[in-house]
């Protein structure tokens, strides 16, 4: 079998957008996928700013705009009493970016979009890996079905279970919260009953809500509600008839509008790979990183982890660069990933579920005078846009 510069295992997004880099570099390129398909149940939507900037460099932006919505502000709630206490205007970000909002395009159609200008040639489905070995020479990678692949490097984007990890003996350092996410998708039309936005957290020291409208892939338009469940709850009332009905009453769907189109219920970590590489071999996105989606954060890091890969990669191969280049990879990313999106997306949670009346108060009151106030607002969105990790990355 032909030896290839790099391989990548996993085309989920991260895996894709790492193939196409690379392959956009001039690499020869391989793209290993476990699965015979895409999955295309409903996960990340939210596209910041940095991320919709490297989708420009690749040449994705015109399609991804298409299929996806623009966003350009995001709310936050108080579900209780369904009023608004905040609005966020990515506009502030207007001279620091190209992109001064979010999209909110479904994971699975960049993965399609990206694979699609790979070519045939470079990608199989149908491939696990199971077995990986390497010297100071390249790294050769078995599949379940008993193909063998040669290349310089890997890149695992294989996910949160990421069998590259265990492979390599990395630890996944963090923690499991103990409730779960359930992610209800509907067609009631929340900003016209509401007065919503496309991305709005609703705060509820019980059950918060977070609502947002994706376009689908009939590009109809439908809505995203997430919400914590109960930490007794079993996954067969949490996923009941009933139940998601009683969810739905709670964000004003009258009785006759209750009906919904999918359902999902997703376990939800906090961990971070103790290294993000082994010799030859890479961790990228959720194979290196997991986090709770409050914020929209893990994607959108892994989306730049791979960007940066690519070019540090491409550096080393083509002689510009000597291996130790390579060590910046986990020097640079470890650490944005931990302080950007592992601290506040925690942050993020603790702030819609806190109990406490006097601090919930007060949270809600920093939230007003922050977005009241034009430098902190700035400031605030600068952070939560993963726009100044990126400018700290460029700099490190
Ligand atoms: C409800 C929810 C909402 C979210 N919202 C957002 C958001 O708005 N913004 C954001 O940035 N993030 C969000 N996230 C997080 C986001 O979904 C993940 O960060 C993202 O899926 C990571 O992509 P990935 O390509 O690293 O991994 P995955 O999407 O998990 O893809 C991994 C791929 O590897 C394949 N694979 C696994 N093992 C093997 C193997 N041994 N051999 C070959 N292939 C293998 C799998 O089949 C899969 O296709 C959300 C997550 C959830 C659950």
């Amino acid at each position: 079998m032909q030896r290839r510069n790099i391989l990548v295992v996993g085309a989920g997004p991260v895996g894709a957008v790492a193939a196409l880099a690379c392959a956009r570099l001039g690499h020869r390129v391989v793209l290993l996928e476990a699965q015979q398909r895409i999955d295309d149940s409903p996960r990340a939507s939210t596209t910041q700013p940095p991320t919709l900037e490297i989708l420009a460099g690749l040449g994705l932006i015109e399609e991804y705009l298409r299929v996806g919505l623009v966003s350009r502000t995001f709310q936050f709630w108080d579900r209780g009493t369904l009023t608004r206490i905040a609005e966020f205007d990515f506009e502030r970000l207007r001279g620091e970016t190209d992109f001064p909002f979010v999209v909110q395009t479904e994971q699975h159609k960049l993965a399609n979009m990206a694979i699609a200008r790979l070519g045939d040639a470079s990608v199989f489905f149908g491939f696990k890996v199971i077995e990986l070995r390497q010297d100071e020479k390249g790294v050769s990678v078995r599949c379940e079905n008993g193909e063998e692949f040669h290349a310089d490097y890997v890149i695992g984007a294989d996910g949160g279970r990421s069998t590259v990890r265990k492979l390599l003996g990395i630890e996944f350092e963090g923690f499991t919260w103990p409730e779960r996410f359930l992610v209800i998708t509907t067609k009631f039309d929340f900003a016209a009953a509401l007065g919503c936005c496309f991305r709005n957290y609703m705060a509820d020291p019980d059950e918060w809500t977070n609502l947002f409208k994706v376009a689908g892939d009939d590009l109809k338009g439908r809505w995203r509600a997430v919400y914590n469940t109960r930490k007794d709850e079993t996954d067969e009332e949490a996923l009941s008839e009933a139940s998601v009905r009683a969810r739905l009453s709670r964000i004003y769907v009258p009785e006759s509008q209750r009906d919904y189109l999918h359902l999902n219920l997703y376990n939800v970590h906090q961990r971070v790979a103790r290294h993000f590489r082994k010799g030859r071999v890479f961790l990228c996105g959720d194979a290196a990183h997991v986090n709770n989606p409050i914020g929209g954060l893990g994607l959108n890091s892994g989306i730049h982890e791979a960007w940066d890969l690519a070019s540090l990669l491409d550096k080393v191969i083509k002689g510009e660069a000597t291996e130790e280049i390579l060590d910046t990879y986990e020097a640079r990313r470890r650490p944005l990933n931990i302080e950007y999106v592992q601290e506040q997306t925690v942050a993020n949670k603790k702030r819609l579920e806190e109990r406490e009346p006097a601090q919930r108060a007060k949270r809600f009151q920093e939230l007003r005078e922050m977005a009241d106030d034009p430098a902190r607002h700035k400031a605030f969105l600068m952070k939560a846009s993963l726009l100044e990790s990126t400018r700290r990355a460029i700099r490190t």
